[in-house]
């Protein structure tokens, strides 16, 4: 476990993010997401603050962590120059790190986010594409959009678009030159191992609640349960 402590307190976040709180509670006035949320960052400051490193493992293991929109307003108010939007990025990957998130409803929607936007960015250069908004993941977007996705090329080049084909323009090819660099720059920096990393905590966790779970998305019954299932939650 002092691996955990090890690991928070020689990241940048962490140095730059948590000088000295003074649980005065502003971060939490200013922050929106403690406004919709079971979400205290003043509380997350002192979890970190008590080093407790059950009490850390156990809040990793949490929705509170999924909650922050990373707007950054707690650094503007903080008048200690605490950043607890900064803690929050660094525990949400140290929580995937230690295989945590598959414990919170909101940590295993992680595996969705990546089977998605994460995808897609490595596979295409878009993380969002009018091809990626699948009518039957989206439903908030309203029947028109059945009609918008099937007709989406012919739509948006009528509109000045350059959809899928080489060249410049809105919603072009990426090229395979840049996908290349994208990819290595992914490698390099350690996204396709935390990718990874996902995905191996993610099977455990299907095997644990029995679901089947593949790459293609389609008949991935572990991908739709995190996706749009509430399920058992930790708080
Ligand atoms: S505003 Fe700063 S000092 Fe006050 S509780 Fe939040 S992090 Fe701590
Ligand atoms: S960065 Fe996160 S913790 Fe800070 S104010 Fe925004 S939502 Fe709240």
């Amino acid at each position: 476990m002092a691996e955990l402590l090890d690991m928070i307190s020689a990241d940048i976040r962490y140095i730059d993010g948590l000088k000295a709180c003074m649980n005065c509670g502003v971060c939490t006035a200013i922050c929106p997401a403690a406004e919709f949320y079971n979400y205290d960052p003043r509380d997350v400051c002192n979890t970190l603050m008590s080093k407790d490193e059950v009490a850390i493992a156990e809040l990793l293991k949490t929705d509170k962590i999924w909650h922050c929109g990373q707007c950054l307003s707690c650094k503007t108010r903080c008048p200690r120059g605490n950043v607890p939007g900064l803690l929050i990025s660094l525990l949400r990957e140290v929580s995937i790190r230690m295989g945590y998130f598959t414990e919170s409803e909101e940590g295993r929607r992680q595996y969705a986010i990546k089977k998605t936007l994460g995808e897609h960015i490595v596979d295409s250069g878009y993380c969002v594409h009018v091809m990626h908004v699948k009518p039957h993941l989206h439903p908030e977007q309203g029947p028109v959009w059945e009609w918008y996705f099937k007709n989406s090329e012919e739509v948006a080049d009528r509109q000045g678009g350059n959809y899928n084909k080489e060249g410049s323009g809105a919603l072009r090819k990426i090229s395979e030159e840049s996908l290349k660099d994208l990819r290595k720059i992914f490698e390099v920096t350690g996204g396709k191992d935390f990718f990874e990393q996902i995905d191996r905590q993610s099977k455990k966790k299907a095997s644990e609640l029995k679901k089947n779970i593949t790459d293609n998305v389609d008949d991935n019954e572990y991908f739709y349960h995190v996706y749009r299932e509430k399920n058992e939650t930790q708080e």
